[in-house]
């Protein structure tokens, strides 16, 4: 199965990833996480990448393309994918096309999450992260057990730098600029699945779930 994940940040998009990934066990490769772990690690790609995440820029679609083109070799395209965050440029898109024909592949479909501004932004404002297992929270909608305290491993909660409200506002702008026209890319190649994201996580999981039995994707 090779799934790209679509939408604004905040959609829900990696909650879903991750879930679908265990239960068809199927690898979660999430651009963000991935840069993320090079910021930690100090990489040369981690020290070119850290100012624009934290910015809410996006960046350059050489690395981000090269990066995941490794991971997924590394990971094996015979084992399938589920992608969360990237494409998120028609450069991007392009190049990945290519990479797929090279790869003599093709994709099962691109799930297009949506939701409201006012969803988003509560969700993004509302998100904790555990800096140490990647855990991921929302203050009400999926709180920890013990507050501020991941369930995880037991390490403190934070809000990442990219979570605060005006790089929030940042973001949204980079996505309409940047990643929605995708939306109209893969549409127009037949690709192109919308599932509504607004709802609580058992009740779109269960979309998706119809929506893969409609397309023929076994869960
Ligand atoms: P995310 O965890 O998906 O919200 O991504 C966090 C940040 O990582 C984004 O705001 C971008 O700065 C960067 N990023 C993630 N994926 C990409 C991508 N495909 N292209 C460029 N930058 C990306």
């Amino acid at each position: 199965m090779k799934l790209v994940f679509l939408g604004p940040p905040g959609v829900g998009k990696g909650t879903h990833a991750k879930i679908l990934s265990e239960s068809m066990k199927v690898p979660h490769l999430a651009t963000g996480d991935i840069l993320r772990q090079h910021i930690r690690e100090k990489t040369k790609l981690g020290m070119q990448a850290k100012d624009i995440i934290e910015k809410g820029g996006l960046v350059p679609d050489e690395l981000v393309n090269a990066m995941m083109f490794e991971t997924i070799r590394t990971s094996g395209v015979e084992k399938g994918f589920i992608l969360d965050g990237y494409p998120r440029t028609l450069g991007q898109a392009e190049a990945f096309d290519k990479f797929l024909l090279k790869e003599k592949t093709k994709l099962d479909g691109v799930i297009n999450f949506i939701a409201s501004e006012d969803v988003i932004v509560d969700r993004l404002s509302g998100r904790r992260v555990c800096v140490d297992c990647g855990g991921n929270y929302h203050i009400r909608n999926i709180p920890p057990k013990k507050e501020g305290i991941c369930d995880l491993c037991g390490k403190p909660l934070t809000q990442r730098k990219d979570d605060q409200p005006e790089t929030i506002k940042h973001r949204l702008v980079t996505y309409e600029k940047e990643t929605k026209p995708l939306v109209v890319y893969y549409s127009k190649k037949g690709w192109l699945y919308n599932i509504a994201g607004e709802e609580g996580v058992t009740e779109v999981q269960k979309s998706i779930k119809e929506l893969f039995d409609k397309i023929k994707i076994r869960v």
